[in-house]
């Protein structure tokens, strides 16, 4: 990744071509999986501000931080959003 390092990016902020397979999963998770668009958005608004994320992972689960909002059932490990029902 040629990218200069972004602490708090997303990403969606860093390199497009670089990270267009993770925005692909993403896409490919089925319906019952994925968080609903307002819960994502919440989460990736709290993720954007917080000092653990650093070009796009989050430094305490090492997930990419858009993989995990995606995802229902998870919940951010430091407990700053919880899993949606
Ligand atoms: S999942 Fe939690 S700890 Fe990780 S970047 Fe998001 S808010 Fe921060």
């Amino acid at each position: 990744m040629n990218s200069p390092s972004c602490k708090r990016c997303l990403l969606r902020e860093l390199d497009g071509e670089y990270f267009k397979s993770i925005y692909r999963y993403i896409a490919s998770l089925p319906g019952e999986q994925r968080s609903s668009s307002d819960e994502y958005a919440r989460r990736l608004k709290i993720c954007r501000a917080c000092g653990d994320l650093h070009n796009g992972m989050c430094a305490q689960c090492g997930c990419f931080a858009e993989v995990r909002a995606a995802k229902r059932r998870l919940a951010c490990p430091m407990g700053r959003w919880g899993q949606e029902e």
